[in-house]
């Protein structure tokens, strides 16, 4: 088993009355990327600001490699942290930006100088070690932020938003070169944005963050298509996971949620322990549900209310009772507004949560 570099042990922050992280626990491994995901105000910064020593916890642990380091002082976590908007010195050129953490450090000038030749060459900015950050463009300003943290070569590269500043040509270039910064140098790697698409597309294990509390943390994969909780299941997917509200029941033999006379089929699997009459939310994400043959007895029917292409795929919007449900199909599906469908959603991806509460059944 790797090793955990980090770990968080209730980790929390009040701010008067309002707690901004609230005893979150989790484990990071080595070489491993963790991003922290969530909406605006949800306490990413808060945790980051934390791990690297910028703000005191009100309680609880941060340890790395299995030691303590809430007496350490931030300049000596050896963590490494990249801000959204690249601090770089402007009046200085690129290479002295990036000799700039091994001189405070005391290093000697010819250390220095291969371990600056050695992260430029890496990151491609070989050819720009005597420009002014000023005639840079975006991503190699972001490269020289990243490059001034990579040459410390910190146990934690911690990274807020990287790529939220730039056009999204150059942010797809970027969450390359932190993919191939990831797999070269097996650097472990804290990751904070609120977009899902760079964690889901970066990060081998998501922490999914709402109000200060982590609602789930699993890999990537995991959180897509298993999520503990409605928040998970709205927070990510565009469109967001379906959600129709209803009562469990049976239908003869067969595990139904109603709603309004409508029946959803759900699998048994899913139902484990429920009892007739529970209130249920049924969780389908827009791709797993396929338009099935009618008297399937696994499917539902419902309206079809609108029908969207996009290119190479298109959005249904599908009234069941009075809830409106987005679907991926095809091109090839013809769907007409007015006209009722077949529906069988996927057994093994369909979700049954609690109504009151929002967390899954297991
Ligand atoms: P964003 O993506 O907008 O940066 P975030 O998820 O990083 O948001 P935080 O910046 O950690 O969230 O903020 C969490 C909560 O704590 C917010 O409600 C914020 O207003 C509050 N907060 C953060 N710093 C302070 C502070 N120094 N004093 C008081 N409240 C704060």
């Amino acid at each position: 088993m790797a090793n955990i570099k980090l770990e968080l042990v209730e980790l929390r922050k009040e701010f008067g009355d309002l707690i901004a992280v609230d005893d979150v626990s989790l484990g990071v491994e080595e070489g491993e990327t963790m991003a922290l995901l969530g909406p605006s105000g949800c306490g990413k910064s808060t945790t980051l600001n934390m791990i690297v020593g910028l703000e005191p916890p009100t309680s609880g642990d941060i340890l790395i490699d299995g030691k303590s380091v809430l007496d350490v002082p931030p300049g000596q976590r050896n963590v490494g942290l990249v801000f959204q908007d690249y601090a770089v010195f402007t009046h200085m050129n690129v290479r002295h930006n990036l000799e700039y953490g091994l001189r405070v450090r005391g290093m000697t000038r010819p250390d220095m100088e291969r371990e600056v030749a050695k992260v430029a060459a890496f990151l491609n900015l070989g050819h720009q070690l005597d420009s002014k950050p000023l005639e840079l463009g975006a991503s190699e300003l972001q490269r020289v932020a990243i490059g001034r943290t990579l040459v410390t070569n910190p146990e934690i590269l911690l990274l807020d938003e990287p790529l939220s500043n730039l056009e999204a040509e150059m942010r797809n270039q970027m969450r390359r070169e932190l993919r191939r910064i990831q797999t070269e140098t097996g650097q472990t790697i804290i990751y904070v944005t609120h977009d899902q698409i760079e964690a889901l597309s970066l990060a081998h294990r998501i922490a999914v963050m709402d109000f200060g509390a982590l609602k789930q943390y699993d890999t990537a994969h995991n959180v897509y298509h298993y999520p503990d909780n409605t928040f998970v299941g709205s927070f990510l997917g565009n469109p967001p996971m379906n959600f129709v509200r209803g009562q469990f029941g049976h239908d003869g033999n067969r595990p139904v949620v109603a709603q309004n006379g409508s029946i959803i089929p759900v699998p048994p699997s899913s139902a484990a322990g429920l009892g007739d009459g529970a209130e249920v939310i049924v969780g389908m994400r827009p791709e797993s549900m396929l338009v099935a043959e009618a008297g399937d007895p696994e499917a539902f029917i419902a309206l079809v209310v609108a029908v969207e292409p996009q290119g190479p795929e298109t959005v249904l919007t599908v009234r069941l009772g009075q809830t409106d449900l987005k679907l991926i199909v095809g091109t090839g599906m013809q769907a007409h507004e007015g006209s009722e469908i077949t529906i069988r959603p996927d057994a093994e991806l369909l979700a049954l949560f609690d109504a009151a509460s929002g967390v899954r059944f297991r």
